[in-house]
């Protein structure tokens, strides 16, 4: 046997050997699940002589697939991983659908909207500015197509207003996102699942292909994912899923605990394995997640132990309000760090909502603690930086219809919908791009002249650019001196005029931020230009390549606090948890309209949610290995006014009192100048 099989439990072992069939197993928090992916594909290779490429592991984030990866480096040669693939379902449904373009109906070229882009395609469908009302119909549409329901079967079933809109809107979003040869983030499941589905010889292709899956995470898959698995699988039903019942966290975004429950159904052969020894936390984080968690019904029983001793006791701490707990979070950690020699990166402050870091940050910042963002967008990603982005592709290649849409859109040029499927037609027709379309006499028969005219002058002026940028003409004449990089790029940001763009299109704070990312953008495509001396042809040829050596900084672990949401940190573990904001109405979240002790709400679907709460504070609590703090605000400010704060009932449910006879914040009633006297009185003494 070899040492990593030794170093596991029986049951840990019996869930890696066991081959003869389908496989789940179903265990609580830190007790080894994703432990037992890695080593089962590290076993697969190994010992079984499994080709890595027909092995497919799939996580819930991107960060969890590193992470995977790293670790299975460690127990296989390199040269024996080659093709394994360690991927998001989103990231395998990219894949699938390059390979696959073709019979999807879409360009392998094809664009992903990110979710803003997608909710202002919803915006122009649906006229209305109303944010409320369009993220509402955005995730109608979402879980819809999470669930395989099709446009003609959300109109029979939608009932209220939203689900009305949404329905309307449905069918013309696809046709738009088909138009502009994108697809949104649900798409990159949906239409993989879908055509696996319906096609034979996609099926046929990647059920060969597939020869062992394994899954993460499994108890947070929804109905399109679960199909897409028993298609993959559908010939050798060869698969081990992990999951927890008690941490599916996701039902807001069409997640199911079905798919756990039906799985015994679907596989009569399911060998089904339980873990009960927790590796990660002391015995005072486990009792509490037990204690909290056993309030919910659960599907499977399950018990957890440890024997990584008592540790010390969680601690409650009540706050005036939010300023101050950000700044006694920051406090307590920089003591902390400092008397247990830790590292800033062994400390995770863990929020309910995105909202609550920014105040985070800023206080760190002052504080100067270094911190990370879990979960954070890539600066690449961000919707700006893309339009600039999409004006370089199109330089760089007119053939890139889905840069020429976006660029060409915005900002606004008076194109209108109808003229660009006009031109997708032509395009179809001629066999050519969209960009090369718009001078053929063709697009003259089917485009107005006064939709067409805009169109061409984008065309002339990207044709200019090009040509004077050093990458030959497009029309056949040779190719003359490139111009300088850093002139043509302000010539193109002049002609876009995208700062004035953003202050009509966005609330001022929003305009100004998105313009400072555009400029950093600018500044930094200047400097590598002349750094490298390259023209702006051969710098937008590198664009791609640097977007991934940028990309791959997150890969970096970079010794700084993490902020993270709890759904974020699924999965991941942590020495030192600030757990914040422990208070009714945000931990428990009661919704939209949030409100502590809401009369109104159906009684039933308000304990549904609860328990999802529940399990939500359960993934918190078992994040932390050796210790535990949560904080609650007596006030806390919600739209310039001060709400009165209770204690979460959560923390009642963990065993522990609330705090709030015994303040324990050795900060409490300081200025922050006090604040930090003490706080250095407190270093000194202890160096
Ligand atoms: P979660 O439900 O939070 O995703 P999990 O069940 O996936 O947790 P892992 O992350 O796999 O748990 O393991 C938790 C910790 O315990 C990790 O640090 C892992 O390395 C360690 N661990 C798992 N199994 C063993 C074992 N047999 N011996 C020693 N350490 C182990
Ligand atoms: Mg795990």
């Amino acid at each position: 046997m070899s040492n990593a099989l030794q170093s596991m439990n029986p049951a840990q072992r019996e869930a890696v050997l066991y081959l003869n069939g389908p496989c789940l197993v179903l265990a609580g928090a830190g007790s080894g699940k994703t432990r037992v992916i890695t080593q089962k594909i590290a076993y697969l290779i190994n010992e079984c002589g499994y080709d890595a490429r027909g092995i497919i592991a799939l996580t819930f984030t991107n960060k969890a697939a590193r992470e995977m990866a790293e670790r299975i480096q460690q127990s296989v040669e390199k040269k024996r991983l080659k093709g394994l693939t360690i991927s998001t379902f989103h990231a395998l449904g990219v894949r699938f659908l390059r390979e696959e373009a073709v019979l999807a109906g879409l360009k392998p070229g094809f664009s992903i909207l990110d979710s803003t882009d997608a909710l202002g395609v919803i915006q122009e469908l649906l006229a209305t500015t109303d944010k409320g009302r369009l993220r509402s119909v955005q995730q109608q549409i979402s879980l819809w197509k999470n669930a395989l329901i099709t446009p003609d079967d959300s109109e029979k079933i939608a009932q209220t207003p939203d689900e009305m809109d949404a329905a309307r809107v449905y069918r013309s979003y696809d046709a738009t996102l088909r138009a502009y040869q994108s697809v949104d983030f649900d798409d990159l499941i949906v239409m993989p699942a879908t055509l696996m589905s319906t096609n034979d010889e996609v099926r046929e292709r990647w059920q060969r292909r597939c020869r062992y899956m394994l899954l993460d995470e499994y108890q947070d898959t929804n109905v399109c994912q679960y199909q897409w698995v028993r298609s993959l699988t559908g010939l050798r039903d060869m698969f081990t899923a992990v999951g927890d019942d008690d941490q599916a966290i996701y039902a807001w975004r069409g997640a199911t605990i079905e798919n756990l429950a039906k799985l015994p159904q679907d596989y009569p052969a399911l060998r089904i394995i339980k873990l009960e020894q927790n590796y990660r936390s002391v015995a005072t984080v486990l009792d509490a997640a037990n204690q909290v968690i056993s309030r919910n019904p659960n599907l499977f029983g399950k018990k957890l132990w440890s024997t990584l001793g008592q540790g010390e006791p969680i601690q409650v701490v009540v706050m005036d309000n939010e300023e101050a707990e950000a700044e006694s979070v920051g406090m307590r950690i920089s003591a902390s760090r400092f008397e247990r020699k830790a590292r800033w990166k062994d400390y995770a402050v863990l929020y309910r909502g995105n909202h609550q870091g920014r105040l985070f940050e800023q206080t760190f910042r002052e504080l100067r603690i270094p911190y990370v963002i879990a979960g954070g967008q890539s600066f690449f990603d961000k919707a700006e930086v893309r339009d600039i982005i999409a004006y370089l592709r199109i330089v760089a290649n007119e053939e890139d219809d889905p840069a020429f849409i976006r660029a060409v859109t915005t900002p606004k040029r008076g194109v209108g919908q109808a003229s660009l499927t006009a031109l997708g037609d032509t395009a179809t027709q001629l066999n050519c791009s969209l960009f090369d379309a718009v001078h053929d006499e063709l697009a003259a028969t089917r485009i107005a002249p006064r939709q067409l005219e805009p169109l061409k002058v984008f065309v002339d002026f990207i044709r200019n650019i090009q040509w004077r940028s050093g990458r030959g003409r497009t029309d056949g004449g040779a190719a003359t001196p490139a111009e300088g990089a850093t002139e043509l790029l302000d010539e193109l940001m002049k002609y876009i005029d995208y700062e004035r763009y953003l202050y009509d299109t966005q609330e001022e704070r929003a305009a100004q931020s998105r313009w400072q990312n555009v400029l950093e953008l600018t500044n930094w495509l200047k400097r590598k230009a002349q750094e490298d001396g390259l023209t702006l042809a051969q710098l937008v040829q590198h664009i791609a390549l640097i977007t991934m050596l940028e990309r791959s900084e997150d890969d970096e672990d970079p010794d700084a606090v993490r902020l993270t949401t709890i759904h974020a940190s699924k999965g991941l573990e942590y020495p030192y948890v600030h757990m914040v904001g422990v208070e009714e109405g945000l931990l428990p979240h009661f919704g939209k309209d949030d409100e502590y002790g809401d009369a109104n709400k159906d009684a039933e679907a308000l304990e549904v949610r609860i328990q999802e709460e529940r399990r939500l504070m359960y993934v918190g609590i078992t994040r932390a290995q050796f210790h535990l703090t949560l904080t609650w605000c007596k006030k806390r400010r919600k739209a310039r006014e001060d709400l009165i704060r209770e204690p979460s009932r959560f923390i009642s449910e963990m065993g522990l009192e609330t705090g709030v006879k015994t303040v324990v914040d050795p900060f409490s009633g300081m200025t922050p100048k006090e604040r930090l006297v003490r706080l250095k009185e407190m270093l000194q003494k202890k160096g």
